[in-house]
């Protein structure tokens, strides 16, 4: 892999994120996530993880600093223009799934590509393959409450892959998972970045956070370590 470099997916330079009230919840970030690495950024709660998570899904602005995301200037797009880019180019996990009740968990995840004007037909075929991908082919029409705590979290998987995102999003994604389900989720992200996706997971755990490559560690909104893990590929 010695391509000339392109530019990162995820770019921070010096980037604050401040609450009114006098809260900074990211203080002076610089952060650099190539395409294809397997990230994870650790640390206790309250460090600031589900920010930085948020600025780099443009879900939020920054108060300070840049942001770059897939190649964009954060700063530079509309609202309309922030959408899009989400809606065709990042995948998002959170640590609890909300399935609508009484909708079989097929449209659910198949609602995954209803912003990037796929048809129906499209979309549930789609969804059926993302299903399968992420083991749960068995499971198309079942209903949220007909799932294990563990496959609603596949689902969620599945959902955030649907639109074959160039960057994943999992924040504390086996955070209300045992331990087994856990596993398997986190096998699960593993093995859509062997498949080429760009991950970054957010954990509290810092046993679960040994795993990945790479590990950003933050304490009261700052970085204070960023280490590849023994052997692995950089
Ligand atoms: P973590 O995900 O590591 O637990 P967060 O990023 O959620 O941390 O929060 C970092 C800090 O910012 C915390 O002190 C939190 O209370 C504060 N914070 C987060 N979101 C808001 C908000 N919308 N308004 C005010 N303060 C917030
Ligand atoms: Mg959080």
């Amino acid at each position: 892999m010695t391509s000339a470099s392109p530019a990162p997916v995820v770019l921070f330079e010096g980037v604050t994120k401040s609450y009114p009230g006098g809260v900074t919840a990211v203080d002076g970030v610089d952060l650099s996530i190539g395409y294809g690495e397997l990230t994870c950024v650790v640390g206790q709660s309250g460090s600031g993880k589900s920010t930085v998570l948020h600025l780099m899904g443009t879900l939020d602005r920054p108060s300070a600093g840049r942001v770059s995301v897939d190649g964009y200037p954060v700063a530079g797009l509309s609202d309309r223009e922030l959408s899009a880019l989400r809606a065709q180019r990042i995948g998002f996990i959170f640590q609890q799934f909300h399935l609508a009740v009484g909708v079989p968990v097929l449209d659910t995840v198949a609602d995954g590509l209803l912003y990037a004007g796929v048809p129906l037909r499209e979309r549930r075929r789609r969804a059926a393959t993302a299903l399968e991908r992420v083991g749960l082919g068995h499971r198309t029409d079942h209903l949220p409450h007909q799932l294990s705590g563990g496959e609603r979290q596949r689902a969620a998987v599945a959902r955030a892959v649907i639109g074959e995102p160039a960057l994943l999003l999992a924040d504390e994604p086996t955070g209300n998972l045992d331990s087994a389900s856990g596993a398997a989720v986190l096998a699960l992200l593993r093995e859509l970045h062997s498949a080429g996706t760009t991950v970054v997971v957010i954990t509290h755990d810092r046993e679960m956070a040994e795993v990945f490559d790479r590990r950003v560690e933050m304490r009261d909104g700052r970085i204070i370590a960023d280490a590849a893990r023994a052997g692995a590929p950089r």
